[in-house]
């Protein structure tokens, strides 16, 4: 995966595609085969959309020729699949401003400075961008950032501190575990018995309560405690009925993710009920060069699944392609027989790449 930091000039390219979930990855695919060249941003860390952040252990089994196939092993086979076009990924940043430019083009900024100067713009972004569930208690909202937070940057800052870590997943018990020690304290508080973490990351976080070196509360936070406008610490209402106080410097929230439109319905494009209005002949939207396939979008007959957003990313590949090259004859081409596209895969005995 070509993973790059954010540059300051404006990244050109043919076509950005905003959203790295299945419908967005197969895009990259058919765009690729027809010589377009493109750039993929997804407010999430990785690839997968709604397979890899919901249900990646999860089996599918209406994926076309494939009986039964793991979610986050359908991300794999596309990531896969789509590695000889070298798309350029930017992860972990959201795509907040999209306008059409005078000239055609479309300018993309996403929300950690990086900007595209596209011709054309495929928006693959399902139910909208995950967003963390939020600590819903009094006063959280004003300790965002400061002290109560929704991911770990620069884990350093944190050691030598008393910590809370809420939630059961993952994220929580790695960080449980990697600030054990490390940190003044660590508090767990996780709302029941039973953890959606690795089963061995559990078992480390008791060996550690055990032995003193973690506190492990069953509970959740009922109030934050704050004075003189900083935190002072976390009151913890028990599943067993006490009433637990725990002091701290900072609140870790890891209580998973959930889609949000976000900044999509403000690009002035045709919404019916929060999904982009689309024709079925190439899914573009009210904006021509701007396309949208998969969960985002709706026509008469839409379904949500993921051989839609499979289909939809082909055609709309053929309308990027007439977008941004109007005076090129366009013609369907077989991946069995065609030289040009088995070029383009990278395949071996390719032939004449006229085409
Ligand atoms: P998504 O998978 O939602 O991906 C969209 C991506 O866009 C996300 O990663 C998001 O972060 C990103 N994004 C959104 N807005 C922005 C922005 N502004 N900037 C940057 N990135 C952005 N379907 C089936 O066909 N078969 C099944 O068996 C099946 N089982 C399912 C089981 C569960 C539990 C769930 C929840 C869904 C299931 N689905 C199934 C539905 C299927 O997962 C979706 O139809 C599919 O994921 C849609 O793909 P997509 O690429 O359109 O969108």
């Amino acid at each position: 995966m070509n993973e790059t930091a954010a540059p300051s000039a404006a990244i050109e390219t043919e076509c950005v595609v905003v959203g790295a979930g299945p419908s967005g990855l197969f895009a990259v695919f058919e765009l690729g085969l027809l010589g377009i060249k493109c750039h993929v941003v997804d407010s999430l860390g990785h690839p997968g959309g709604q397979c890899a952040e919901l249900y990646p252990d999860k089996p599918i089994y209406d994926i076309p020729a494939l009986p039964v196939c793991g979610a986050q092993e359908l991300v794999d086979r596309l990531m896969e699949q789509i590695r000889p076009f070298e798309a350029g990924f930017h992860l972990g940043q959201e795509v907040t401003g999209l306008r059409r430019r005078d000239d055609g083009r479309f300018e993309l900024t996403t929300a950690r400075g990086t900007r595209f100067d596209a011709g054309a713009v495929v928006i693959a972004a399902g139910l909208g961008s995950f967003q963390p569930r939020r600590l819903s208690v009094d006063g959280a909202e004003a300790l965002e950032g400061s002290r109560l937070h929704y991911r770990v940057a620069r884990a350093e800052q944190y050691y030598g501190k008393d910590l809370l870590i809420a939630g059961g997943g993952d994220s929580a018990l790695d960080w449980v575990l990697a600030f054990a020690g490390r940190a003044k304290s660590v508090t767990l508080v996780h709302r029941r018995d039973e953890f959606r973490a690795q089963p061995a990351s559990v078992a480390r976080m008791k060996e550690l309560a055990a032995a003193g070196q973690v506190r492990h509360l069953t509970g959740q936070v009922g109030a934050l405690e704050v004075v003189d406008g900083d935190l002072a610490g976390a009151v913890v209402n028990c599943l067993d009925g006490s009433v637990a106080r725990v002091a701290c410097d900072h609140v870790f929230a890891f209580f998973g993710l959930h889609p949000k439109l976000g900044p999509i319905a403000d690009w002035g494009l045709e919404l019916e009920r929060k999904a982009l209005k689309v024709d079925t002949e190439k899914f573009q939207t009210s904006v021509p060069g701007i396309f949208a396939i998969g969960d985002i979008n709706t026509y008469p007959g839409k379904k949500k699944l993921i051989l839609s957003g499979f289909h939809e990313a082909a055609l709309a590949a053929f309308g990027v392609q007439a977008h941004v090259y109007p005076n090129k004859r366009q013609f369907l081409q077989y991946t069995t027989t065609s030289p040009i596209m088995q070029q383009r895969l990278g395949l071996a005995g390719q032939g004449d790449a006229g085409g």
